[in-house]
């Protein structure tokens, strides 16, 4: 089943740059895409747009068959991850966590049982308590997730979630996140520079460059692709 799609997207810019370009793309529900591209190519962009916190310049995006184009982030079912997790260093897992829900003005007797299922899912049972500051690299990234499932969203974004990590935590932590994925059932649209990262974890990708799609299929349609110079383009970049 179709849960979001983009029709002719173009984005420009307030200075006339024009990052995205009739940009059309499908996405199913339950499955683990991908944003594959160099940097500067409109990855973070398609993210923003799909997200909310971007208007785009031409075309509409649609969750469910509805035009959500000019919808408030807050009310599409659509979450995101940023590189940074952005996760207060002065509250413990629980408050970090809970921290949308008592924006909401949710009861706590309702937020307790949300924040421990999502604990759970990350699995980090046991760490309410704890401070961001005890945690390593790899647990903050994981209460940077449970924060971003706990309202159960139909769609999570990751924006180069893992270019933070070092390499051997990296590698841990894709494990992780597809089994995160698989778990919930829900979409994952994952960003990442990292060519040998989607493909290992994806069951779709978007190949992006300077604003256009430029192919898109599974690992292996991708892998064996070999007219568009797809290896050769992404060595040599290091962002
Ligand atoms: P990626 O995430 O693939 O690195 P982005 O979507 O962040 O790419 O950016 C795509 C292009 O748009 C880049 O060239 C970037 O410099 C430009 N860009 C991003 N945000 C803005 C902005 N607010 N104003 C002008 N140009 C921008
Ligand atoms: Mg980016």
């Amino acid at each position: 089943m179709k849960i979001i799609e983009l029709k002719h997207v173009k984005k420009v810019y307030d200075d006339g740059f024009v990052a995205l370009n009739d940009i059309n793309l499908e996405i199913e529900s339950g499955k683990f895409y991908s944003l594959l591209g160099p940097s500067g190519s409109g990855k973070s962009t398609i993210l923003r747009i799909i997200a909310g916190f971007s208007r785009p310049t031409e075309g509409e995006v649609y969750f469910d068959g509805k035009d959500i184009t000019d919808l408030d982030p807050a009310k599409r079912q659509i979450n995101t991850v940023f590189q940074n997790y952005a996760l207060f260093p002065h509250l413990n897992v629980f408050e970090n966590v809970a921290f949308g829900l008592k924006i909401k003005k949710m009861p706590l007797n309702e937020i307790k049982p949300l924040v421990k299922e999502a604990l759970h899912t990350v699995r980090l049972d046991g760490y309410a308590n704890r401070e961001i500051s005890e945690l390593s690299g790899g647990q903050q990234q994981r209460v940077a997730i449970a924060r971003a499932i706990v309202n159960k969203p139909k769609v999570l974004l990751l924006d180069e979630s893992l270019s933070a990590l070092d390499k051997r935590l990296r590698k841990e932590m894709q494990f992780e996140l597809r089994a995160i994925q698989e778990k919930l059932g829900i979409t994952f649209i994952f960003v990442t520079h990292d060519q040998e990262e989607a493909l290992s974890m994806s069951d779709e990708i978007f190949v992006l460059n300077d604003g256009k799609i430029e192919q898109n299929g599974t690992p292996v349609d991708i892998y064996d692709e070999p007219i568009n110079n797809f290896v050769a383009r992404f060595i040599g970049d290091s962002n």
